[in-house]
């Protein structure tokens, strides 16, 4: 618990809270952010405002004051968080792991940075040449994810459209020594379309506007983004950020992480090629489908290293199997071509993604480490992925986000309460059962095997002939109708926000959310025609040929399906919580004060809404119904002497724990406190009030 500043900054740990009420949680959340206090405790858990304006809390000075002390010595700050989980790293050899959750826009990519700022900058005191150069690309890395990964989107102007799990290790001296990146479930649709106000990834613009004249020549490019399809769509070609300034930095970083020239020169030519592909166009004059797009076919073909007739060919015809195992060739319908053309666009883009993540892997893992030379490894995680998501239409990317939710909820759960035992339990505690929302009924509801949702999408697209999204919405219904925490229109018959063969609504942890399944089975689905894949495999790129592995199948010789999206995604969240399991969690919990990006307005209707479904009141609560403040004997009683006559300014009883018992019972606490081996645990917050109060008073 923080050092009490005094309550004209409103209360540094919720856990101080009269009552835990949402009304309580709220009024003080907005005297704290009126304040300019961004960061309140609950716990060891941060809660952060998000400021939206420069705060001046972030420079040396800081640092040093948060180094290597405890959470309750200062003021709630990220940089306290960064620190225990650090200290757990270096002191106890613990791997630890900083999960950062909340909506679009609340601060967690900002967070994230500070984090690794923060630990950039209390390691390595002794500038070893090495150590900084494994601590220049982790920082770097930054730069280059999110020219590819973020975009403008209506809420964040710099909104990540990945999730991001970053480990950094450290050696026994407590140094990085490396790293490793995992990316979830980039949103590729943005490629191919995007919304009115927003943007596509801010790579494609930084290369318009910041590539040299050459450059862009050599990419058959001009620099007006208002004259390609897929950068122009939500008619908002600029952003708040400096493209031409940001494209210098990317290639910056590229470098100095170790990309070569060429890399970077294909990487280029694959976002070229993305472009000219948006603008290309199908005519239909009845019989066959034409390209019309002069030269475009021509770049395309030079950008990738392939030949004209194979990209003209690939565009306008896939290869079949017949029955009787004879391969032939079939002309796209006008509308086939243009859905190829999109879904080629988007595979494109996440390759390149994967590959550039893969890439800077190569260059961050750990080498030639011998634990019994160096010591354990030990690893401090940073998860900055995307919070609960309820829009006006939701569909398939907000169902795969929300399960993640779900899923971290319930390790978010588990953690917190175990760790909290483990404390009792070595403090030799009885420990008392709360009770909370157990979310496994609604994990299930998703994933489980053969009953869950994804099992049920996986049934229908491996259905052969036309499943469509309604059909496979029925076979839902039947099968989930019954479950608790699911709900189809049959249930509801009057809601007028759900349509009988459009939507299903699932009960989740943080509330309720309806779900368009319109779409559903094509994005589960992700179908891209084999011809492309063979023609970027047959590419005389060897960067593109080494991302598409897949393309040296013929048709006739892809027999094994593909895994579907939701299961591809439910795999690498069910690896990524098993990682974090094993870890010592430190948790930032990211809120969004309005929606106009004001530093001055606090929204109530917003924020209520992020405290419940963060789950904070809960937090609070279990944090309370167990022991909401502790603190070692030696430490409590230097704090509190003061205030009996029997301890100030020395004691003399046998050990500290007695004289803080003497503490204890001159106030009459005897009833509000444990014992514990080392520490004190104290109940309710109000004991501790009356005693900083008398402490205040006598100071
Ligand atoms: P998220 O990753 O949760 O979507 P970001 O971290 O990108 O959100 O933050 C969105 C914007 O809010 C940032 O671009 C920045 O303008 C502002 N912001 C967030 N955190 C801070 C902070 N600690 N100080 C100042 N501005 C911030
Ligand atoms: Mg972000």
């Amino acid at each position: 618990m923080a050092e009490l500043e005094g309550f004209e900054f409103g209360k540094s740990d919720f856990v101080l809270l009269d009552e835990v009420t949402m009304e309580q949680f709220l009024e003080n959340l907005k005297l704290r952010f009126e304040k300019g206090r961004i960061y309140t405790f609950i716990g060891e858990v941060v809660v952060s405002m998000n400021p939206y304006r420069p705060m001046d809390i972030y420079g040396k000075e800081n640092i040093d004051a948060y180094r290597g002390r405890e959470l309750y010595e200062n003021p709630p700050h990220l940089y306290a968080v960064a620190d225990a989980a650090y200290k757990a790293m270096k002191r106890r050899a613990k791997d630890t792991c900083i999960v950062i959750s909340g909506e679009s826009g609340a601060g967690k990519t900002e967070a994230s940075k500070y984090i690794m700022q923060y630990i950039a900058a209390i390691t390595n005191p002794s500038q070893r040449e090495e150590v900084e150069s494994v601590k220049n690309v982790l920082l770097k890395s930054n730069c280059v994810l999110e020219a590819f990964g973020n975009a403008k989107t209506n809420r964040n102007d710099n909104s990540s459209r990945f999730g991001k799990y970053m480990d950094i290790n450290f050696n026994f001296n407590g140094d990085p020594t490396g790293g490793h990146i995992n990316n979830y479930l980039l949103e590729k649709s943005r490629v191919v379309q995007q919304h009115e106000g927003e943007r596509n990834f801010h790579s494609f613009y930084q290369l318009l506007r910041g590539g040299s004249g050459d450059l862009l020549k050599s990419l058959h490019l001009n620099n007006n983004p208002s004259e390609y399809l897929y950068t122009k769509q939500g008619s908002s070609v600029t952003s708040s950020s400096d493209d031409l300034k940001c494209h210098r930095a990317v290639m910056g970083a590229l470098k100095v992480i170790g990309f070569s020239q060429d890399e970077i020169d294909s990487i280029y030519k694959i976002l070229a090629t993305i472009l000219h592909l948006g603008n290309l166009q199908f005519v239909s004059d009845g019989e066959s489908v034409q390209l019309v797009g002069g030269d475009t076919v021509k770049h395309i073909s030079e950008l990738t290293s392939s030949e004209d007739e194979s990209v003209y060919k690939t565009l306008l015809y896939r290869t079949v199997a017949t029955g009787g195992g004879e391969v032939i060739s079939k002309g796209h319908s006008e509308q086939e071509a243009s859905y190829g053309r999109d879904a080629f666009a988007k595979a494109l883009y996440e390759r390149l993604f994967g590959w550039i993540v893969g890439r800077i892997n190569s260059v961050i893992e750990v080498k030639n480490y011998n634990p019994a030379l160096h010591g354990k490894n030990t690893v401090i995680g940073v998860l900055d992925i995307y919070g609960f998501e309820i829009f006006e239409n939701n569909s398939f990317e907000q169902f795969c986000i929300n399960y993640c939710n779900e899923k971290l909820q319930q390790l978010f759960i588990e953690l917190i309460l175990r760790q909290e035992q483990e404390e009792y339990h070595r403090e030799g505690i009885t420990w008392q059962h709360i009770d909370y929302f157990n979310n496994q009924i609604i994990v299930d509801l998703v994933e489980q095997a053969h009953k869950g949702i994804i099992s049920i999408l996986d049934e229908a697209c491996l259905t052969a002939g036309k499943v469509t999204d309604t059909v496979c919405l029925e076979s839902m219904n039947n099968k989930l109708g019954q479950h608790p925490h699911y709900t189809s229109r049959k249930l509801c018959p009057t809601d007028k926000s759900m349509e009988f063969n459009r939507h299903f609504r699932i009960r989740h942890y943080a509330g309720d959310v309806t779900y368009s399944v319109e779409g559903f089975l094509d994005k589960n689905k992700d179908p891209l025609f084999q011809d492309f894949k063979r023609l970027m495999y047959n590419s005389s790129d060897p960067v593109l040929k080494d991302m598409w592995p897949d393309g040296k199948l013929s048709i006739t010789e892809v027999t094994k399906r593909p895994l579907t999206a939701a299961t591809l995604f439910k795999n690498s969240i069910i690896a990524l919580i098993d990682k974090l399991a094993c870890k010592e969690p430190y948790y930032v919990r990211c809120i969004k004060p309005n929606e106009v990006k004001s530093p001055m307005l606090f929204d109530e209707a917003r924020c209520r809404h992020q405290v419940a479904y963060l789950g904070l009141l809960e937090n609070v609560r279990v944090r309370r119904a167990g022991f909401a403040y502790r603190q070692p004997y030696e430490r409590f009683l230097q704090r509190y002497k003061m205030t009996c006559e029997y301890t100030w300014p020395n004691h003399l009883m046998g050990s500290d724990r007695e004289a803080v018992e003497a503490i204890i019972v001159q106030h009459g606490f005897e009833e509000d406190v444990a014992y514990g081996q080392t520490k004190l645990f104290v109940r309710t917050p109000r004991s501790l009030f009356t005693l900083e109060q008398e402490r205040a008073a006598l100071i």
